[in-house]
């Protein structure tokens, strides 16, 4: 027989409410222009869910949460209102960390006090079916924390980007992963503390051991796979604390989490199990690197830009990290505007990982208003720069470099790029010829006979353009 508290059949149907909240928030994040409504009903939601945790649980009093919240939000609100919007990729690193760990602490005081918990059987013993959510729980919250925190101290720069092989590690890492099933397994038959801490100790070292491996360039696809364990280490608790609310985010996390990974392994033409199993982008600042700086290249000005973007049809303009870098999404907007004005016809092409984070130019965009229907995904407008007067690559590199179709030693090799080469003209704006983007390679585009580079920080060259325009 189970012996759980009864459940309050409204603070059911508030946890309820707040997962169908949740549902519709997702379901409205899914497009630009119902985003806002998508997101103000997750706060709704999220607003439900802890207004009813604060009030019906009967572990902790509504004092004691109070205080937890307040700590945790004064921390929330500085950290969010500090971090550079560059700087995200380790802040979501940095917090799943903090999933991870929240998973792991609810599992060992469901553990050390289940009686509390409401999970105890007739014999006295941890329920069969509690024992498995526990253990999931811990497993996956460890692996969620300590592989977390490895990633933003490599996103961070406190720890090299570069993979770090240990010998032997597809060995070790089958083993511990065998042995922490073995062991969950096992916690079912024998709730000694033992099994339970073993569990523990080794889901931290496996979480570590599958990170350290994993190079810089697939460390996008590596938050997200997090952002999913996070997620399932939630679900987990959610069961442990019987809130229904809970179970639901979590697998929606969950399960989103690992739909981004899928749809971002596939623009970078990565396998999911080869970037698990880590090593990728070892030799990403050798690759291409020999014939730099030697080539011949051409050097533009604001003036000659202007002139070329005023005498075009059609304008694509390729936004990348470097205009997030120097907030130039709302010089480029005016530029936009003006060379409409004129007449030309203004696109932005973006690529699926351009920037730092999943979506990263269409929140600047957007930010900027720029009209959503100005704005293409890559495989619907690389066919049209060969039918494109001028490609305008701002701060963007390594969505654009050719080496990732046609250099199999290359780092990037097998990713989508967008064809900005194709174009009549590229004029590529970034601060100098020898700055690389995040995988560290050279680009053939910018020594091509119809490139024009335009050296100088982005905002302030857009700027000059928009004036050279008037
Ligand atoms: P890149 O990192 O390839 O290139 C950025 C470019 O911006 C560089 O050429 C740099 O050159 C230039 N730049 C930097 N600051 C400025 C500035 N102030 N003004 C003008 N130019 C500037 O960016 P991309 O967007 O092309 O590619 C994204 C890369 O990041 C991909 O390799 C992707 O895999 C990776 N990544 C993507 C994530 C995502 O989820 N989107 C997350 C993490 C990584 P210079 O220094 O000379 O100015």
């Amino acid at each position: 027989m189970e012996h759980t508290a009864p459940v309050n059949p409204w603070v059911a149907l508030a946890y309820l409410v707040a997962g169908v909240c949740f549902i519709l928030a997702l379901r409205g994040l899914s497009s630009p222009a119902t985003a806002q409504r998508g997101n103000r009903l997750g706060m709704i939601g999220m607003a439900l869910a802890v207004g009813t945790t604060l009030f019906a649980h009967h572990l902790a009093s509504p004092f004691e949460i109070g205080v937890a919240m307040a700590i945790g939000a004064a921390i929330g609100i500085v950290t969010a209102r500090r971090i550079a919007m560059t700087d995200m990729p380790q802040l979501v690193a940095a917090f799943h960390s903090l999933v991870g760990m929240a998973a792991v602490l609810v599992a060992a005081a469901a553990y050390l006090n289940p009686g509390a918990f409401g999970i105890l059987g007739d014999d006295g013993q941890i329920l069969t079916v509690s024992r498995i959510e526990m253990g999931l729980g811990i497993a996956i919250g460890a692996i969620t924390f300590s592989g977390s925190v490895i990633a933003f101290l490599k996103l961070n720069g406190n720890m090299s980007g570069k993979p770090i092989l240990l010998p032997g590690r597809h060995v070790i890492n089958i083993a511990v992963l065998v042995a922490i099933v073995g062991l969950v397994g096992y916690f079912t038959q024998d709730q000694s503390a033992w099994v339970f801490w073993t569990i523990t100790g080794l889901s931290f070292v496996i979480g570590f051991l599958l990170i350290v491996p994993i190079g810089g360039a697939d460390m996008p696809v590596v938050v997200s796979m997090l952002n999913s364990y996070s997620g399932w280490a939630a679900a987990a608790m959610g069961f442990t604390l019987h809130n229904s609310a809970m179970i639901i985010t979590g697998a929606l996390v969950g399960s989103s989490g690992a739909i981004l990974s899928y749809i971002m392994c596939k623009a970078m033409n990565r396998s999911f199990v080869s970037v698990i199993a880590g090593g990728f982008g070892g030799d990403a600042a050798a690759a291409g690197g020999e014939a730099k700086e030697q080539r011949p290249w051409k050097r533009g000005s604001a003036d000659d830009a202007a002139f070329l973007l005023g005498q075009a049809e059609q304008v694509i303009i390729v936004p990348g990290y470097g205009m997030a870098v120097s907030q130039a999404q709302h010089a480029l907007r005016e530029m936009g505007d003006k060379l409409k004005e004129h007449g030309v016809r203004v696109k932005y092409a973006i690529h699926p990982v351009a920037g730092r984070m999943p979506g990263h130019m269409n929140v600047l965009l957007a930010e900027a208003n720029v009209p959503y229907d100005d704005v293409f995904e890559l495989e619907d407008i690389n066919s049209e720069f060969a039918q494109t007067d001028v490609a305008f690559v701002i701060g963007a590199n390594d969505v654009t470099n050719p080496a990732a179709k046609t250099d199999k030693t290359s780092p990037i090799y097998g990713m989508p790029v967008l064809d900005v080469g194709k174009a009549k003209t590229v004029l590529f704006i970034k601060r100098s010829m020898g700055g690389v983007g995040y995988a560290g390679v050279d680009n053939d585009v910018f020594y091509m006979d119809n490139t024009m580079m335009l050296l100088g920080d982005a905002k302030k060259m857009v700027e000059e353009i928009v004036k050279s325009l008037d």
